[in-house]
C-alpha cells in the first residue's frame, strides 16, 4: 500500500515531523532537498522528457536523480488543465523518467462532465493508451471533480474505476481526490486501491500521519 502527498505549490510541513511515515512525499521544487536530507521518499511533481536542453522552467531525470529524489508525478490534472498537458506529453515525460531510473506516478482521470456524459471509460483508455507496465509505474486515478473539492468518490466508485483501469494496465493503483483521516479507511479498504494521492490533507502532520496509520492498519 503507498501513501503518496502532493503539496502542490505549498510550503508545506517540516520534513523531519514526517521522517517516521512509510509515505512518499511529493514537494514544491524548493524543498526537494530538505525532504531528500530528511531520509524521505521524495517525488518531483513533474519532470521532462529531455534530459538537458533549453527547457526554461522545466527540470530533467537526470537533474533529479542527482538530488536524490526517486521519482515523479506525471499528469496531474492541474497540469492538463492548466499548463497544456496532453496524453502525449505524459507518454513522453512516464517513459523517459522510467528509462532514467526515476518511479512515476502517472495520473489518471475524468471530468464530471465526461462522467454524466458516460465517457469516463473511453477517457481513461485514452489516457492510459500513452502507458505500458512497468515495475516503477504506478498509476493514481484521480476523478477531476474530486481533487480539491471535498467531494470523494464513492468507495463503490473507487473499487469500480480500480478494477476497469487493471483490465487494461496491470500496475498498481492509487485513489485520489479529496482523501482525508474521515474517508481513509473506506477507500483504501476496497478491491484494487493500492493506495492513495494525497493533496491537501498532506500538508497537516497530523491529517498525512493519521492516513498512513490507515493505510498500515488496512496492509498489516
Ligand atoms: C491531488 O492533488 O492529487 C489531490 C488528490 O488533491 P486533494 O487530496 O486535495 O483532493
Amino acid at each position: 500500500m503507498t501513501i503518496a502527498g502532493n503539496w502542490k505549490m505549498f510550503f508545506g510541513p517540516e520534513p523531519m515531523e514526517l521522517a517516521d511515515l512509510d509515505a512518499i512525499v511529493a514537494p514544491p521544487y524548493t524543498r526537494l532537498v530538505d525532504c531528500v536530507e530528511a531520509g524521505l521518499t521524495t517525488y518531483a511533481q513533474n519532470v521532462h522528457w529531455e534530459p538537458q536542453g533549453a527547457y526554461t522552467g522545466e527540470i530533467s531525470a537526470p537533474l533529479l536523480l542527482a538530488l536524490g529524489v526517486r521519482g515523479s508525478i506525471v499528469g496531474h490534472s492541474e497540469r492538463r488543465q492548466s499548463f497544456g498537458e496532453t496524453d502525449e506529453t505524459v507518454g513522453l515525460r512516464t517513459r523517459a523518467a522510467l528509462d532514467a531510473g526515476l518511479h512515476v506516478i502517472a495520473c489518471i482521470g475524468e471530468t464530471r462532465e465526461e462522467r454524466e456524459g458516460g465517457e469516463m471509460e473511453n477517457v481513461l483508455r485514452r489516457q492510459l493508451s500513452v502507458l505500458e507496465p512497468h515495475p516503477n509505474l504506478v498509476i493514481a486515478y484521480e476523478p477531476v471533480w474530486a481533487i480539491g473539492t471535498g467531494l470523494t468518490a464513492t468507495p463503490e466508485i473507487c473499487r469500480d474505476t480500480h478494477g476497469f483501469i487493471k483490465t487494461i494496465i496491470d500496475v498498481p493503483v492509487l485513489y485520489g481526490g479529496s482523501v482525508n483521516p474521515g474517508n481513509a479507511e473506506a477507500l483504501l479498504s476496497q478491491p484494487c486501491v493500492d493506495g492513495a494521492l494525497v493533496g491537501g490533507a498532506s500538508l497537516d502532520v497530523e491529517s498525512f500521519t493519521a492516513i498512513c496509520q490507515t493505510a498500515a492498519r488496512i496492509h498489516s
